[in-house]
């Protein structure tokens, strides 16, 4: 800005008419109608024997994000049409964060290098921009597409995955990914993001749990800091993968924020991923609103894996731990745990360790003892025990009160919850279940499981705490 020469660069709207046909060639339609048709010009100056042009952005989010994805192209387009070096630099109408915080020129720069590949993504909103120092989960590294393994009855949803993390907010937005626990929904989010960051490292990928998102709702809610929440999952993020999303349905104020996050999400063409457990028609309370937007992308489902696909896991996962798993005992295994891998996964790290407490290779003989220990023991995630403790944690309560003969409802609905869950996923006699709460009569167990099916149904408190539960599970 040292010395202002006046410098013609002629009639204005030609020039960017030029500018514009340039950067069709490199630049998507709706891109370059979201994000360049809106800048308007300022003015002009010379500078050394270049020039720099100034524009307004609309506000201080697409300013940024222009700077981030196409401030070297529409550089080269000017200089191209010019005839001399010029460079661009962006204002925001009023005084606005951007100007107090500007965002370091090398940062810029780095951003740019392979802009030609990158249409949608890549480092937008620094802190500054969505107005929230608040920390937000990253993807797990632990899960990789390398280490999914692929067979029939997850092959379209992997499908899915890898096109969303290649292309997002291409083709498929929303992704929903749905099945029944332990067969890789989580699994799958990871990956999608950890992909996208290994391509695009300076891209902005939260992961978060519905849950989360309804807690921090809430939080922000109390604490009158919606602005921030609101700036934070609209305008923070080129992906969000929201985990378990059926636990928003019925809560009104969540519902009604994620679909105004959503919204936001997606006209700015930013990837949303969600999972659950079922498919959107079939998740209760759900708003009609909600409903259809999830109905708006592509919708995958993964099944039981088959059993080679089960084999295939368990060898998968030996290897990478350096376990050493004999070809009849992943047969074995695979043939016993049928619809969940997670309990696949917990099998072969039981078998791990008695391995290597007892000195011995694993066997088949091993896998046997263990896998009865594990189905009548503690070992699996759904014993007797391990269902009253989460019941117990989640209502603070202590075992004792639930084995108790309390009626208050603060004891009696956490006691129910603990039957009807015992028998749903251990499958134990009505009678049987009495004698871990303290001889009960298999009437009173019946009387619970079916108030609370019938409360699964048409109760959101019951329902949302069954949810929790399970998932502490
Ligand atoms: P969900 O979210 O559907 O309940 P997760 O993604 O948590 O299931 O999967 C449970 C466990 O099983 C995880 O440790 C995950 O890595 C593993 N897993 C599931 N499916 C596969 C697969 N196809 N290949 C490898 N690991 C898998
Ligand atoms: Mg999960």
């Amino acid at each position: 800005m040292k010395n202002s020469v006046h410098f013609d660069i002629g009639h204005w709207p030609d020039l960017w008419q030029a500018v514009l046909r340039l950067l069709e060639q490199t630049v998507v339609p709706n891109q370059l109608q979201a994000w360049i048709h809106p800048l308007e010009f300022i003015e002009s100056e010379g500078i050394g024997n270049g020039l720099r042009i100034k524009m307004l952005s609309p506000n201080d989010f697409s300013a940024q994000w222009v700077r981030d994805h196409y401030l070297k192209a529409i550089e080269a387009a000017l200089t191209q049409i010019v005839g001399s070096p010029c460079d661009l630099v962006l204002k925001v109408a009023e005084a606005s964060e951007s100007e107090t915080q500007p965002l370091s020129p090398l940062d810029i720069q780095e951003g740019q290098s392979n802009f030609q590949t990158i249409q949608i993504l890549g480092g937008i909103a620094q802190d500054s921009l969505s107005g929230s120092k608040a920390p937000y989960d990253k993807p797990d590294v632990r899960y990789t597409f390398e280490n999914f393994v692929v067979g029939a009855s997850n092959q379209f949803a992997y499908a899915s995955a890898v096109a969303v993390a290649e292309q997002p907010a291409r083709q498929y937005n929303p992704l929903f990914l749905y099945s029944p626990p332990g067969l890789g929904k989580t699994h799958l989010l990871h990956a999608i993001g950890n992909r996208l960051m290994v391509q695009h490292p300076k891209a902005r990928v939260a992961y978060l749990s519905a849950e989360k998102f309804v807690n921090e709702l809430i939080d922000s809610l109390q604490h009158r800091r919606m602005s921030q929440f609101r700036a934070k999952y609209r305008e923070g993020f080129d992906m969000i993968l929201i985990d378990d999303i059926q636990f928003i349905a019925g809560k009104n104020t969540s519902e009604e924020e994620f679909f105004h996050t959503f919204n936001a999400l997606h006209s700015s063409k930013r990837q949303i991923v969600v999972t659950s457990d079922r498919l959107p028609k079939e998740i209760e309370g759900l708003e009609e609103r909600v409903r259809t937007r999830f109905e708006w992308g592509l919708i995958a489902d993964i099944s039981p894996p088959e059993i080679e696909t089960r084999i295939a896991i368990l060898k998968t996962k030996a290897e990478r731990d350096d376990i050493y798993l004999p070809d009849d005992v992943a047969t074995f295994l695979a043939s016993y745990i049928k619809s969940n891998v997670r309990e696949l996964e917990g099998i072969l790290i039981r078998l791990q360790a008695q391995a290597s407490l007892s000195g011995a290779e694993i066997s088949l003989e091993m896998a046997k003892h263990e896998l009865k220990t594990a189905i009548t023991e503690e070992g699996s995630q759904f014993t007797i025990e391990s269902i009253q403790g989460a019941v117990a944690k989640h209502y603070h309560l202590k075992l004792a009160d639930l084995k108790s003969t309390s009626r208050i409802r603060s004891v009696a609905l956490p006691r129910q919850i603990a039957m009807y869950l015992i028998r749903k996923y251990t499958g134990i006699g009505f009678k049987e279940i009495g004698l871990y709460f303290g001889g009960k009569d298999h009437t009173t167990i019946l009387h619970a499981c079916s108030k609370i099916e019938a409360g699964m149904e048409g109760d959101p408190e019951i329902r949302d705490a069954v949810e929790v539960i399970q998932n502490l599970l």
